[in-house]
């Protein structure tokens, strides 16, 4: 086994703190990664203090993972030691049904391995994410990143990065299309950069006037005070897409109204409790409400390749692995500009 040390919530309760694990050895298909950098997702936070339900103790986070390349297996082909490695949301999935055959391995019939906090068939242990100074990883469900970006800044892509990336291709988000995006964090940073990278008139809607001016240096063309319903409400009926980071319960009835004739809104903030959707909101304009989980592993180097050809990158403060605990309750008050990451040389 390979000795690994890293972060860990040991209850819904406890500040993470050091924890020692082992990984699996090399198979003939898996890397060795030593991890560098590893962003914050808000899904770090709802799964260590068991927002969403069934969280495994000790669990240690992380899912927006970069390193480089320490050893390789038997039969890798596509890696060698030295080169920058990247790994997103999950590490395997069944490989066989509709989904994984057409490159949605994030949306597998049999669930996808998560990258963290979930357990791999016929084990025992879950498996540990990020926050930690290395890990094993199939070379099919690693991605390739270029030396062109800033590699602190190149974490977040693969799940902030891919999570608004996806939908926006999917609905195929460009030119002459007005989208708005809810939340400016982690997710509503990047999706503000695509969609305005896609040729979209953007508009931020958030709910922290302080944020006016970053918006604008994002790019994005517009920005309006959510609680502020006169504005609110002279939006009705304008956007063609509505991208909704939000991490926390909210009316989304409010943000549907501001949707055109056929306009879409699509969810991508993972509340722990149920929206209540009223269906006026949606069949007085023939709305659509919709979804989307992450991305799948050929998207996912589609879009870091994307990204390296257009400098595209997250904004980042980077903390040192002991203030992960302040960056939690920082990311709990909407203070983060707009992605945490953790300096893996810290821990
Ligand atoms: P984040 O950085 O904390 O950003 C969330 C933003 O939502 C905040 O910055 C804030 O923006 C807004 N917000 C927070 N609480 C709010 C409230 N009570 N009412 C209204 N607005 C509020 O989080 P993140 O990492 O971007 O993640 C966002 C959500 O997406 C989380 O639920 C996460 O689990 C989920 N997620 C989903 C996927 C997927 O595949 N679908 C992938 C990753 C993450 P303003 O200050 O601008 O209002
Ligand atoms: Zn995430
Ligand atoms: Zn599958």
């Amino acid at each position: 086994m390979i000795q690994s040390k890293g972060y860990a919530a040991f209850n819904t309760t406890s500040p993470l703190s050091d924890f020692q694990f082992q990984r699996r050895n090399l198979g003939a298909s898996d890397v060795l990664i030593e991890i560098q950098y590893c962003g914050v997702c808000h899904s770090d936070l709802h799964q260590v203090r068991n927002e969403w339900h069934g969280t495994i103790y000790p669990i240690v986070p992380g899912h927006e993972i970069v390193g480089k390349v320490a050893a390789v297996g038997s039969q890798v082909t596509q890696f060698k030691v030295g080169d920058l490695a990247g790994v997103g949301c999950f590490v395997d999935s069944c490989r066989t049904c509709p989904s994984c055959a057409a490159g949605l391995e994030q949306y597998c019939d049999k669930g996808s391995l998560g990258t963290y906090n979930n357990i791999p068939t016929g084990e025992k242990l879950p498996t540990y994410g990020g926050y930690s100074n290395n890990m094993v990883v199939d070379e099919k469900y690693t991605l390739k990143i270029s030396d062109k970006l800033d590699l602190k800044r190149v974490a977040p892509l693969l799940c902030a990065g891919i999570t608004t990336y996806s939908p926006l291709r999917h609905w195929k988000v460009g030119k002459g299309h007005k989208v708005a995006v809810l939340g400016l964090g982690g997710l509503g940073h990047m999706a503000v950069k695509f969609a305005v990278s896609f040729g979209a008139e953007v508009t931020m809607l958030s709910t922290s006037a302080s944020k006016k001016v970053d918006a604008e240096k994002l790019g994005a063309h517009h920005f309006e005070l959510t609680t502020n319903v006169a504005d609110m409400n002279k939006l009705a009926g304008t956007f063609d897409f509505i991208v909704d980071t939000v991490s926390a319960a909210h009316d989304v009835n409010a943000f549907i109204q501001l949707l055109k004739l056929d306009g879409a809104m699509i969810l991508l903030g993972a509340a722990p409790t149920p929206a209540q959707v009223a269906a006026f909101s949606l069949i007085g304009k023939r709305r659509k409400l919709s979804g989307s989980l992450i991305g799948g592993i050929a998207e996912t180097q589609e879009m870091l390749d994307y990204c390296a050809q257009h400098n595209i990158m997250s904004d980042i403060e980077l903390i040192s692995m002991k203030d992960i605990n302040e960056a939690y309750e920082r990311m709990l008050k909407s203070d983060v500009k707009y992605r945490f990451v953790i300096d893996m040389d810290t821990l």
